[in-house]
């Protein structure tokens, strides 16, 4: 099977985005034209949760007749992890699928809290009941729901068992390579731990020391080499999604370059 690769929307202006309120349609469609002219035919979504109904259906509909697959939207609501947030939480992501549904995507990323007691029994039980709730509200958009490992390998391993256990259709991992890294794994460890359950990717680079979503191939802590064969071992088969900053804090914005140098170094492993 064809190896897909997607790349985020990016804001694009070569200025910081420094309110999603700006990032309209307008501005979606000039990040799905960056991202198709850079040679990308997938995308992920970054700031949908803002727009209209009316124009994440046309956002969707746009990349779709350029030739660029909807693949992921980013939710910025969290899976709770305390019991008397759990309702309100998945509320909140219960619309977040409603909407990403608008868009035609197949997988909705999300991050997972952590509550003030991390590892403990009450906050993996409350894990595990927000996403036996979230599961049929996903399966009735046909979405999927990817959580991001954010923290270090307990918690993944953590939500791993969760996850596993459950053994949802509806619910599996995005593999973010950055946080990975510097949250104490290489990405293949993370992947590995994730496995089947991996449904998608959020492939970005550092330095080791700051969160700084670069372009694959940019940063100097990750071997990419050895990421792209650990998705090919667990056998991943969804799009291979880049996921870069429009808020670079030491750096100037440039989506077009960046997104440029994104599928030009991942190009280089097909
Ligand atoms: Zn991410």
């Amino acid at each position: 099977m064809a190896i897909i690769l997607g790349c985020n929307t990016l804001y694009p202006h070569d200025t910081i985005l420094a309110k999603v309120q700006d990032f309209k349609l307008p501005e979606h469609k000039i990040a799905i034209d960056t991202i198709k002219s850079a040679g990308f035919s997938a995308c992920e979504f970054s700031h949908y949760c803002h727009l209209s109904d009316d124009d994440r259906h046309i956002a969707g509909d746009y990349a779709r007749a350029k030739g660029v697959q909807p693949w992921s939207a980013h939710a910025w609501s969290p899976v709770p992890a305390e019991a008397d947030k759990l309702d309100a939480g998945i509320a909140d992501l219960a619309l977040c699928l409603q909407k990403a549904a608008q868009l035609g995507v197949s997988v909705v990323v999300v991050h997972a809290a952590q509550g003030p007691d991390p590892l403990s029994a009450g906050r993996w039980a409350v894990f595990r009941e927000a996403l036996t709730r979230l599961a049929p509200i996903a399966a009735k958009w046909q979405l999927r729901i990817g959580v991001e490992n954010c923290y270090p390998r307990e918690d993944l391993l953590g939500m791993a068992e969760v996850i596993h256990g459950l053994d949802l259709p509806e619910i599996g991992f995005v593999i973010d390579t950055g946080h990975a890294i510097l949250r104490g794994m290489t990405p293949a460890e993370a992947i590995h731990i994730m496995g089947a359950k991996l449904f998608s990717t959020h492939l970005q680079d550092n330095h080791g020391q700051h969160d700084d979503h670069l372009p694959p191939g940019r940063g100097s802590s990750i071997n990419w080499q050895e990421t792209w064969q650990a998705l090919n071992d667990v056998g991943y088969q969804g799009v291979r999604i880049v996921e870069i900053t429009d808020c670079p804090a030491n750096r100037p914005a440039n989506a077009k370059q960046d997104t440029q140098d994104a599928f030009n170094f991942l190009q280089t492993f097909l």
